[in-house]
């Protein structure tokens, strides 16, 4: 609240425009913290009211599906949004591990959740309990932090004390995710002394590189599943948002399977993966374009399964 009216006033000085060349205001009306959606949705609501602008309530998770069609040049470097719907998504980030149908704005089927804890959640966790450093890293720090001590580790020294979740026969057919025991499986290695010493830096890096390798091992088996399951709808790309999209690693393994579904892979640049405002300036755009114009009497939505975001629209219009 204290620093909203700053951060606005410098946008709009840094764009080189006036408030009232905007043509509307937009604004991530969930899912989120209350008080953190509430600060945002007040000033949002001034503005659009003082302006006379229209205003925009964003799905934060849509936000991070759609950052991809800002960020990518089609064949003819025009600026028409692509991918083109339909699409899958992969959105793996600090709350979430979703894999999405992307129909069109605003229409999403959800495919996969995680069961339990998000990927970046437990990469967080791993990077805690092997005691690596962040302060200096800023944004995605303790996944910037892991992937970096990965990076000059290897993989197989202890990828065999963390079992690939979900692959009992039956749950390797279900479409979700599960890393609870992977991140348990982890804190049990870290505190084996008859196997690894932290303040051995090769220690740290290769049971940095094995967790990585199983997150990207899991999100792939997972992934293949529902593109297997879509591929007779005529997908145009798998998308992979969130933090955790920026990592080389899992990016380099979902290249591969997009390659084998004959699909180009397209991650936003890292920077427009993690948590950003431009994400959801893009996703008002669209559905602005989309004649999706919100009232101002719009409530926030702390919790707001994605999926509900179809009916949100089909009230908002009948
Ligand atoms: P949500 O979008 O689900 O509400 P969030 O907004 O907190 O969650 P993001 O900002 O999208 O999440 O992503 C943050 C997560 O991404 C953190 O868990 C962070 O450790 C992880 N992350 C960032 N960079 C990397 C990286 N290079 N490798 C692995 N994980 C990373
Ligand atoms: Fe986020």
């Amino acid at each position: 609240m204290q620093n909203l009216p700053s951060i606005v006033q410098g946008a709009i000085d840094a764009a080189g425009i006036q408030a009232s060349d905007l043509d509307a205001i937009a604004v991530t009306r969930g899912p989120g913290l209350p008080p953190c959606l509430s600060a945002g949705m007040n000033a949002a609501k001034t503005l659009a009211a003082v302006l006379r602008k229209p205003i925009l309530g964003v799905h934060h998770m849509e936000a991070h599906a759609l950052t991809a069609r800002l960020t990518t040049k089609n064949a003819e470097n025009s600026h028409v949004p692509s991918p083109v719907f339909p699409f899958i998504t992969l959105l793996i980030s600090g709350g979430h591990t979703l894999i999405l149908l992307a129909q069109g704005v605003g229409r999403y089927k959800q495919l996969g959740t995680t069961l339990d804890d998000a990927v970046g959640e437990a990469i967080d966790k791993a990077a805690r309990g092997l005691q690596l450093s962040w302060a200096t890293q800023g944004r995605g720090g303790p996944g910037v932090a892991l992937e970096l001590a990965a990076s000059n580790g290897r993989s197989d020294r202890f990828k065999a004390h963390l079992p690939l979740p979900m692959s009992d026969f039956k749950r390797a057919k279900e479409l979700n995710f599960s890393f609870s025991g992977l991140k348990t499986a982890m804190n049990r290695l870290i505190s084996r002394q008859d196997l690894v010493d932290l303040t051995r830096s090769q220690d740290v890096n290769d049971l940095a590189a094995a967790f990585q390798e199983r997150c990207a091992d899991h999100l792939a088996a997972k992934l293949e599943l529902a593109l297997e399951q879509c591929r007779t709808l005529g997908l145009t790309a798998l998308v992979a948002s969130g933090g955790v999209a920026s990592n080389q690693t899992i990016r380099n393994r979902l290249s591969v399977l997009s390659q084998r579904f004959g699909l180009p892979l397209i991650c936003p640049p890292p920077e427009l993966c993690t948590d950003n405002g431009v994400m959801i300036a893009w996703t008002g755009i669209e559905r602005l374009q989309a004649g999706m114009v919100d009232d101002y009497e719009m409530t926030t939505m702390p919790r707001w399964p994605i999926e509900d975001l179809d009916q949100e629209h089909a009230h908002a219009v009948a």
